[in-house]
């Protein structure tokens, strides 16, 4: 049980990367808040979790509201007395999100206010929680289009990413010392509803492909697993980092099909 006693708030843990991650952490010995602006999604993962005979609670969070962002941290200590791991993991990729000609401002605004304030929100709140606990983890969801141009055109995501990532090295210098650890999180392409609502043509799924060495998409239940990692004691000599688990493309120049 490497996450025995700890509490741990999740964003976006009714789907994909969040939900796999919420019933690994409770499989794991962690009491863990699931926190989806999507309501019925998130009780179905607390569900999954006490079918499991874990320990889970839901709350329905919009996390680029500071109203909600502050409520899912006062729930978690409420219900659970203290918070140890906070995950902002929460995002979306807008289908209309393009290249700077084509991008609707208004899609801009929304990527922003989702994949970045609420990673700046989640922190605003949580931090003071994970120092009433006397130190913790926080672990924000960024990507490897926070570190490479994609070929894809998404560029309020891949801005909103990159974004996450200055702020989580920021962020690890500043809490250093109080026994916080802030590290990112970059998971390749997965087989996720978010990826795949996006590539919605076998064309844009085989492009995507071709940059990928190990030749396949990776799955959330595979990225779940490091963020195990970062939020248990196995990382704790690491902050301000940005671990890739990507199946190889951060580190492909052209890959053979
Ligand atoms: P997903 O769509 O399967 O799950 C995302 C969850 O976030 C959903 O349950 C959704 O309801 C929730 N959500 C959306 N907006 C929200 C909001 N405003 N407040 C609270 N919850 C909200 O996606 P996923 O693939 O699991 O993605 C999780 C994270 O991983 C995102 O930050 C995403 O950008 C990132 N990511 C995904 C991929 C990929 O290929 N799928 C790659 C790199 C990074």
């Amino acid at each position: 049980m490497r996450l025995r006693e700890k509490v741990a708030l999740i964003t976006g843990a009714g789907s994909g990367i969040g939900r796999e991650s919420a019933l690994l952490f409770a499989s794991e010995g962690a009491r863990v808040v699931v926190a989806d602006v999507d309501d019925a999604a998130a009780k179905d993962t607390v569900a999954q979790i006490q079918k499991n005979g874990g320990e889970a609670v839901s709350v329905r969070a919009d996390v680029s509201q500071a109203g909600d962002s502050e409520r899912m941290v006062a729930e978690a200590e409420h219900r659970f007395g203290r918070l140890h791991i906070l995950f902002n993991n929460a995002g979306i990729m807008d289908g209309r999100d393009d290249n700077a000609m084509t991008t609707d401002e208004s899609v801009w605004e929304r990527t922003m206010a989702i994949n970045l304030k609420g990673v700046f929100l989640g922190c605003k709140y949580g931090i003071p929680a994970l120092r009433r606990a006397g130190g913790g983890t926080i672990i924000n969801t960024a990507s490897f289009v926070a570190v490479l141009g994609a070929a894809t055109p998404q560029l309020a995501y891949t801005a909103s990413k990159g974004g996450v990532l200055a702020m989580t090295r920021e962020l690890a210098v500043i809490h250093a010392r109080e026994g916080i650890r802030v590290n990112a999180l970059c998971p390749g392409p997965l087989r996720t509803e978010l990826l795949m609502k996006f590539l919605n043509t076998e064309e844009k799924r085989r492009r995507r492909l071709v940059h990928i060495p190990m030749g396949r998409f990776g799955e959330a239940k595979e990225i779940a697993k490091a963020a195990l990692f970062l939020a248990s004691d196995d990382s704790s000599f690491m902050t301000g980092a940005s671990l890739m688990v990507d199946g190889g493309i951060t580190a492909a120049y052209v890959t053979p099909e």
